[in-house]
Formats: structure tokens, sequence, C-alpha cells
């Protein structure tokens, strides 16, 4: 049933909403198309907050809201979607767009067996597809608007708002669940994970953002379907993963992942630090809250954090097991960081997309440390010059407060990192 209201009444604050965002919705309408912010933005209006990102649903193909705008991307296959960039370099801004999906019955829609790779291939341009265990591979047939609705994950995030008409449109009592802070999903809890076992995930994420509660029904099914995230491309889960780490509330959703059951067994970054058959040391377990608890505080401050430097403290005790390691079997000091580095990197993280990249400024974060200790000739003088400095930096003053390093360490560096040449040279003097 489709319910409109007046979205003021509502308490949404049209001064919240990105003017970005606002421009494109009306854009497509003066092309004589149906436009909404939609998704987690309405969400967050809803709820007073300022949302990090704002989608738009239109009921235009893809082809049609890339010929309305200048700058504009067609991308994802599985998903296909615009994206609407504006602004330039590290002020860029992207707007999502998709068009409204029809219901989508895994009953009736194609089935293939096998995993990503090899369907993607057998895929064609067919537009539905599942696989055996009834997971969408594939999802770009267009529909109407209530449709679309229907497809989205809960019923806060199924809410569609018009900014410039001031209406919110709601299919599935989604303000009133806002309202009363319950995680609802839509349809069949059961069959809508075995659709995207993702949203087991999701939904912890959510309830440790926002601090809903999990409706019993939404609840009961997640862990026998936890099992299913196994068949889940392992650069999704990934991205889902940090996701869950960076909201700003990493501690809770950990919480919220343990309560749950869903701790171990799913996410080997997970399993290196939750695996109940190994379990973390004290020191390490002080370390880690430490570091959630920093990536916290700056997601709370609006400043950026980077996965690479949580990644970088979850696994370091990996790192330096492995590192003791290889120099009891005779490695020398620096080959034996690297290899170790390198394996557990491949153990923990693995294939993913931006791999690369990720890999390198961890091992950076990581080789760094050693280089911390020696403070002497011109060592700390070209340690300070270095680009990411300050993510190792951060990072010692991390290993600082957990005692594994004197505090006094960090506090030399930061000195030493702020003051003019000369104080340099009084600064290594007095280390020596
Ligand atoms: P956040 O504020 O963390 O970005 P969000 O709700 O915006 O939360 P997104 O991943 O950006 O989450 O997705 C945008 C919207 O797309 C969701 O609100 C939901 O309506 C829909 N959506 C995203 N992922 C799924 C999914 N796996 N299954 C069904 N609907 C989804
Ligand atoms: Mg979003």
């Amino acid at each position: 049933e489709r319910v409109e209201l007046n979205a003021a009444d509502c308490g949404i604050d049209v001064r919240l909403v990105d003017e970005r965002a606002y421009k494109v919705v009306s854009t497509l309408k003066d092309a004589g198309y149906e436009a909404y912010i939609v998704g987690g933005a309405v969400r967050d209006l809803l709820l007073g907050l300022r949302p990090k990102d704002f989608d738009v649903a239109t009921n235009a193909t893809p082809e049609q809201v890339k010929g309305l705008f200048r700058r504009a991307f067609i991308i994802g296959k599985r998903f296909r979607i615009v994206h609407v960039v504006y602004g330039r370099g590290r002020e860029h801004e992207v707007i999502e767009v998709s068009t409204f999906r029809a219901y989508l019955d895994a009953g009736a829609a194609e089935q293939v067996s096998g995993n990503e790779k090899t369907s993607r291939k057998e895929l064609g341009d067919k537009s539905h597809v599942v696989d055996a265990s009834g997971r969408v591979l594939r999802d770009n047939v267009w529909g109407p608007q209530d449709q679309d609705a229907a497809r989205r994950d809960f019923t806060i995030n199924a809410m569609y708002y018009d900014p410039i008409a001031g209406v919110v449109v709601d299919y599935h009592g989604g303000i009133d669940d806002a309202r009363a802070r319950v995680l609802r999903m839509i349809g069949e809890p059961d069959m809508r994970y075995r659709e995207d076992p993702v949203r087991i995930i999701r939904v912890v994420r959510f309830a440790a953002k926002l601090g809903f509660e999990i409706e019993p029904g939404t609840r009961a099914p997640l862990r026998d379907m936890a099992s299913l995230l196994s068949n889940v491309p392992q650069s999704r889960l990934f991205d889902e993963m940090i996701k869950l780490l960076q909201t700003g509330h990493a501690r809770a959703s950990l919480e919220e992942l343990r309560k749950q059951g869903l701790d171990h067994g799913l996410f080997p970054i997970l399993d290196a630090v939750f695996d109940p058959q190994h379990p973390p040391s004290e020191e390490r377990l002080e370390f880690i809250d430490l570091a959630l608890a920093d990536t916290d505080r700056r997601v709370g401050e609006g400043k950026p954090v980077a996965p690479s430097f949580l990644l970088a403290c979850l696994l370091w005790h990996d790192v330096r097991d492995e590192w003791d390691t290889n120099l009891r079997n005779g490695v020398p000091s620096f080959p034996a960081l690297q290899q170790a580095t390198d394996a557990v990197f491949n153990a923990r993280i693995g294939d993913i997309s931006g791999r690369g990249k990720l890999a390198a400024d961890m091992r950076e974060i990581w080789t760094m440390q050693p280089r911390f200790d020696r403070r002497v000739g011109n060592g700390p003088y070209s340690l300070v010059q270095q680009p990411r400095f300050r993510a190792g930096f951060d990072f010692l003053r991390l290993r600082g407060q957990v005692g594994e390093v004197e505090p006094e360490l960090a506090n030399w560096w930061e000195d030493f990192s702020l003051a003019d040449d000369e104080t340099r040279d009084d600064l290594v003097a007095q280390a020596r």
C-alpha cells in the first residue's frame, strides 16, 4: 500500500539535503521522469542525521540518465547504475542513480550453477539470474516504483523522498519502524537472506550504527543463513566488512556480530582476532580495541579513515608472530618482515579488488615500525619525509598506549615531526 506523507511533517529538514542530489532529482523531473532520493539517505534524514551519501532512484533507464548529465558513467554488471559526478579531485562527489527494479521472483528467474567467475560468461544478456541457492547474480529488469520498494532490504531503507515536492513515499511501514527504532526485513526474511546473504552483515551493521532492535522474525534466520556467506565473492564480503568497521560504531558492530554468533568462520580478518580455537592475548585485544575506538572517534569527528590503518592494526600481531618465526629460521630482519607481511596479507585478506594499493599501504605502516627504533644518523630525517609517516606514527602511538613500546618513543617522534631543523638535531643528539 502506497502511503504519501508531507516530508516536513515527518521531521525531514530539507537543508540537510545535498545540493547535488537535489539537482539530480530536479533535472530528472524536468525531463519528465519520476525521481526521488532513496534508501539510506531518506532513513538518515528521517532520523535527523546528515546523510553521508545520496542515492537517487528513477524510472529513467541508465542510458536516459546518462544523456541528461555532463559527467555520468554507467557502471556495474550485476546491478547496472549510473554515477553522476560533480567536482574534481578530492572535492568530487558522486550521486548514484539507479533505475527502478522490477519485483524479482527468485523461483521464476533463470537459474545457473557455478560461481561468479564461471557464470559471468554464461550469463550473457540475461537480466534476472539466480544461482542454485537463490542468490541473485544478475538483476537488471526495470519496473515500477512499488516493485522497486519491495526489493530493497529493510523497511527503513525503502522510502522515497522528493525534496522538490516535499513528499515521502512509503510502501512498507518504514516511517513507523523508524519511529519505533526497528529493523525489519521486507518480505519473507529467509528468502531475502538467500537472495543476497550480504544482508546478514547489513542487518548487523545497521543495528549497530543506528542502535535499532532487530525485529524477531528478521533476527531468527541469521545464524542458519550465515553459511551462505561462503558463496559470496570475497571482494563483496570485504567491502561490507570494511563498511561494518568504519561506520563509526565498529565496537558496537563487532559486539552485535558476537551476539548473533557471526563473529567467527565468516571473515578471515575477524578469524585472525576472534577464533575461539586461538583466543587472542589480552595485549592484542587491548590493541585492537584501541584501534577500533580510534577509528570510531575519527569517523565521529568527520575525519577520513583508511581501511589500511585499521586492517594493519587487526593483523599486526599475526605479522609480529610470523616475523619472529622467520627470524628464528635465520632470515635476516628486513626480508623476514617483508615475507611476514605478504604471508599475513594473503592468508587474511586475499584476492580482493584494490588489493595492490591496500597491501602496499599496510606494508608501509608495518615496515615503518622498526625504523622508529633507530633514532640516529639520517634515519629520522628521511622517515619523517615519508608520505605515509602520519599513518605509521599513529600506529606507533597505539603501540605505545598498550605498552608494546615506551610511550616516550611516540612522544619523541611527535616532537621531532613538529620541530625545526635545529631542534631536530638536538632531539637526535639527546636520543643517543
Ligand atoms: P549507508 O548509510 O551505510 O550507506 P545505505 O542504506 O545507504 O546505508 P547502501 O549500501 O548505500 O546502504 O544502499 C543504498 C540502498 O540500496 C539501501 O538503503 C537499500 O534500499 C538498497 N540496498 C543496498 N544493498 C541492498 C541489498 N543487499 N539488498 C537489498 N537492498 C539493498
Ligand atoms: Mg548509502
